[in-house]
């Protein structure tokens, strides 16, 4: 395997972000393959058996199972961290296993974790339901309230851990305010980026010390495999995340590692013409449904908050409409072009009830307080002409009695 520039900090450093995305994380083999090889392989082989001991004792440089190393996966969190301007990261199998053991890593017995209120279904299961079984208490919050958050510190709190915006409130959360106060009191921020990706919003460059991902979101963006990730420090990423990692096995496949590679070259344009789209098919709701949340719209509430960290108002929108499960679903059903698809990040149209979906594990109590309402549709935008979608949005809503 050749070193190509891709992988020459003192070089990649030097690149824009649009670079990065397309370049860095390439390694070739004596082919000379333009595009990444996939390194379909469990284990490694080794010239003697001393060889063997020196990988194993970390004093020669080398892979020694794919549970750790593995050369498709390796190039993936190259251009993972080239792209995010972290120093490390590690893929993971999904969203949920990178979430899991960012948590899990770091946290112990009689530890404390402050967390946003509105999370991803699955993250709140996490923390209401698993770790609890550990001894780590947690104590969810309002993202929004800044003063929230100083208030839920304990001495024992070790982590903060947030989404913004949050799905499906589109709730966003002030990076910069929260990551300073984590650091103030020596906890460890943790940023699911899931929705914007670094394209679209950079919290390490508003102080947050870890960002985790869903790459099956705009990563890959085409609704092709499960992948995840985690950014990190070096220190984080080799000391606290490698050593669980290497030892429970939430490690992603060579094939899917290059299948994000792939996505990883086209993340930027996909995420701004996505973005661009959703802001025009919002537009086209805001005339025709009660309430709609997007932070690109002036009508956000914290749309000013949603400027100064993000890019752009990103792929996806939420609507609340007054005729509760029964008009949610009735929009839906009569949808022609668009799916019925709980994804997002996706370079198709998709659009879910997420009180019966996404956040149907949450229970009506949950939901309630979090702001997921029965009449509540979340929509990602895709790739196609703007134009046709709205105009299947509005044959849907007609029939919705909109
Ligand atoms: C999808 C998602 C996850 C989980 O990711 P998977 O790849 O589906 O396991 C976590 N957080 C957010 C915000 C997500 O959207």
């Amino acid at each position: 395997m050749k070193r190509s520039t891709g992988q020459n900090r003192s070089i990649t450093s030097k690149w824009r972000p649009a670079t990065r995305a397309v370049r860095t994380g390439t390694w070739r083999s004596e082919q000379g393959e333009t595009s990444e090889a996939i390194f379909l392989t469990s284990g490694y082989s080794y010239d003697d058996a001393a060889i063997a001991a020196g990988r194993f004792a970390g004093e020669l440089e080398g892979m020694t199972y794919s549970r750790t190393q593995n050369p498709s996966v390796q190039m993936l969190e190259e251009r993972i961290a080239m792209v995010e301007g972290a120093e490390a990261c590690r893929a993971q199998a999904s969203g949920m296993a990178a979430m899991t053991s960012t948590l899990l890593c770091q946290l112990s017995q009689g530890d404390h974790l402050v967390a946003a209120r509105a999370l991803f279904g699955p993250c709140r299961w996490v923390i209401d339901n698993l770790l609890p079984r550990f001894g780590i208490e947690s104590t969810v919050i309002d993202s929004r309230d800044n003063a929230a958050w100083e208030a839920a510190i304990r001495p024992n709190t070790k982590v903060f851990f947030f989404e913004t915006p949050a799905n499906p409130t589109m709730d966003i959360a002030d990076i910069e305010y929260i990551c300073s106060l984590a650091k103030a009191h020596g906890i460890t921020s943790v940023v699911d980026n899931a929705f914007c990706t670094a394209a679209l919003q950079r919290p390490m460059e508003f102080g947050a010390d870890v960002v985790a991902y869903s790459a099956t979101k705009l990563m890959d963006g085409q609704g092709r495999v499960l992948a995840g990730a985690v950014c990190g420090s070096e220190e984080f990423i080799t000391e606290k995340l490698l050593p669980f990692q290497r030892n429970t096995g939430p490690s992603l496949s060579p094939f899917n590692a290059w299948i994000v590679l792939k996505g990883m070259e086209t993340l930027e344009l996909r995420a701004r013409q996505q973005s661009e789209n959703a802001l025009k098919v919002g537009q086209f709701m805001e005339g025709r449904v009660p309430r709609i949340l997007h932070p690109g719209l002036a009508s956000h509430p914290q749309h000013n908050l949603a400027k100064k960290q993000m890019e752009m108002g990103g792929t996806i929108f939420s609507v609340i409409l007054d005729g509760g499960r029964k008009q949610a679903w009735a929009l839906l059903d009569a949808l022609e072009l668009i799916d019925i698809s709980n994804n997002i990040g996706d370079s198709r149209s998709l659009m879910c009830h997420p009180a019966t979906t996404t956040h149907h594990s949450v229970g009506p109590e949950g939901r309630e307080a979090m702001g997921v309402f029965e009449g509540m549709v979340r929509m990602n935008v895709g790739l196609e002409d703007p134009d046709d979608l709205i105009e299947d949005l509005d044959q849907a809503l007609k029939k919705a009695g909109l």
